[in-house]
């Protein structure tokens, strides 16, 4: 063994608690099929915390066996938020360090210490090792770094790209029967220079099956998802982030760049660059609200998850306008992903927090979950100020953006799928379906009007746009949409545009 590798494993015994706290982020990371960049600062915390807890237990209790196992025990109790049967093993821990501390009074000794330190680190060990097994072989996406481009002139005619995906952004017809008035935001867009689609669609209903399938230009049938148990997002990121859009993109001189949504699983990393405003991620959000100082933390933001979602989608707009105005060599491919207006519902069309918690079905009599017709009506007009607040960080952006990059810059705004107050889950009815489908598409196409038709659907967005930009031959896709329907998955279903 290396001398590096032998000190490292001597250190082990007198710092235990580490490699349990490590394990415990590790194994979330594995669990939700989460790319390891994302836990880089779970990791850190967790090294530091634990190591934190050891010293503190060591000073508490002026003895080196009894303290660090005290160390492991403050460790148990903060992750008793979700699972209290982490407070009954830190009680077991307790009553054996008391039982130890009354044999220490009478001269006696109750614990081999050495033995503990040395059985307690091999624990350690060997759980690091079992929860990053897992993680052995799944496809893990760092950053890469911006590759010079492979075509060597020609770009300077390509024009940047944005793409701004508004999270759930229902077309205006849906709005519309909110009793939304969505005339002011096609308005706004179209002083801009865009065309605002009235029919189109998403091809399916979540965003990890959306985005795939519309940056592969192809059904997910055909990247190899004929299994409808095999559909969560954690099977299809692999196929999200080797998209076909991103090696067309690199092969015509293109630099992609990526902003993360917070939502890991949709994450885009394989983009020459992935920007990350700096809240809080979902693997983060999951950590903190499964510790028991989730309580505090609520207190202390308002709500953790809702104050983290609001300030990345804010931080999102003065970012989007300085990447805007960067000087670049090459023609950009940006990927902006906000998370508003999805759910949970945290902003009011003044762009002012709310807590209107999470989109809700609740458990009846029968055994079937279903939004109460007052719960409804409240999402409903949560969903109005979400979106109220969305288009007009859409619009700041959409400004940034025609600032800093040019007035021959191609800019869509569009959204994955749309919003799902109708939705009866045991029995989706063509109005939800409708409702969920259609979705938000607007393009600003320079010296291209009209490119898009009327009513596009995502899968195709590509072929149109690479067609006309990069003299790339994409086929077009039959504009089939499909719908998760209970008990039978994911099928074609027959919604009118
Ligand atoms: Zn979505």
């Amino acid at each position: 063994m290396p001398r590096v590798a032998r000190r490292l494993l001597a250190i082990v015994p007198d710092w235990y608690p580490v490699p349990f706290g490590v394990a415990v982020v590790l194994n979330q990371l594995a669990d939700d099929g989460i790319a390891l960049p994302a836990g880089f600062r779970a990791l850190i915390v967790a090294v530091f915390l634990t190591a934190a807890f050891t010293v503190a237990g060591r000073r508490l209790t002026r003895h080196r066996g009894r303290g660090t196992l005290l160390g492991l025990a403050a460790l148990f109790v903060l992750l008793a938020g979700d699972e209290p049967v982490w407070l009954l093993i830190a009680g077991a821990i307790a009553f054996v360090l008391l039982i130890d501390l009354r044999a220490a009074r009478t001269g006696g000794r109750a614990v081999p210490w050495a033995r503990v330190r040395s059985g307690m680190s091999a624990l350690g060990v060997i759980l690091v090792v079992l929860v990053t097994l897992p993680l052995i072989g799944s496809p893990t996406v760092w950053p890469s770094a911006p590759q010079p481009p492979a075509v060597a002139g020609g770009t300077a005619a390509r024009p940047d790209m944005f793409v701004l995906l508004l999270d759930g952004f229902g077309r205006a017809d849906v709005l519309a029967s909110y009793g939304y008035d969505a005339g002011p935001f096609v308005a706004d867009l179209e002083a801009r220079g865009f065309t605002v689609a009235a029919h189109s669609r998403s091809n399916y209903p979540t965003t990890g099956l959306a985005l795939t399938s519309m940056l592969n230009a192809a059904p997910i049938a055909a990247l190899g998802f004929t299994d409808s148990t095999r559909l969560e997002p954690r099977h299809i990121h692999p196929a999200l982030e080797a998209n076909r859009a991103f090696e067309i993109l690199g092969d015509a001189g293109y630099e992609t760049i990526a902003f993360s949504s917070g939502y890991e699983l949709v994450a885009l990393r394989s983009a020459n660059r992935f920007v990350d405003t700096g809240q809080l991620n979902e693997l983060e959000i999951g950590l903190a609200e499964s510790t028991i100082l989730e309580p505090l933390m609520d207190a202390l933001t308002g709500d953790l998850k809702s104050n983290q979602i609001r300030a990345r989608a804010m931080a999102m707009v003065p970012a989007v306008r300085s990447l805007a105005a960067e000087v670049s060599e090459r023609p950009r491919f940006v990927f902006v992903h906000s998370p508003l207006p999805h759910p949970p519902f945290v902003v009011d069309s003044d762009c002012q927090p709310v807590r209107g918690g999470e989109s809700l079905f609740v458990l009846g009599a029968d055994g079937i979950a279903r939004k109460t017709a007052s719960r409804r009506a409240e999402e409903i007009r949560l969903t109005v100020g979400q979106v109220g607040c969305s288009q007009r960080l859409a619009i700041e952006m959409v400004d940034g953006i025609l600032a800093g990059a040019g007035p021959d810059t191609v800019v869509l705004v569009l959204s994955d799928h749309g919003p799902e107050t109708r939705l009866e889950r045991s029995d989706p009815q063509p109005d939800a379906i409708h409702e969920r489908l259609a979705n938000l598409f607007a393009a600003r196409t320079p010296a291209r009007p009209d490119l898009f038709p009327d009513d596009i659907t995502l899968v195709n967005v590509l072929p149109h746009l690479f067609g006309a930009y990069l003299d790339v031959d994409l086929p077009e896709q039959p504009d089939t949409v499909y719908f998760g329907m209970p008990g039978v998955g994911l099928v074609a279903v027959d919604s009118a545009p």
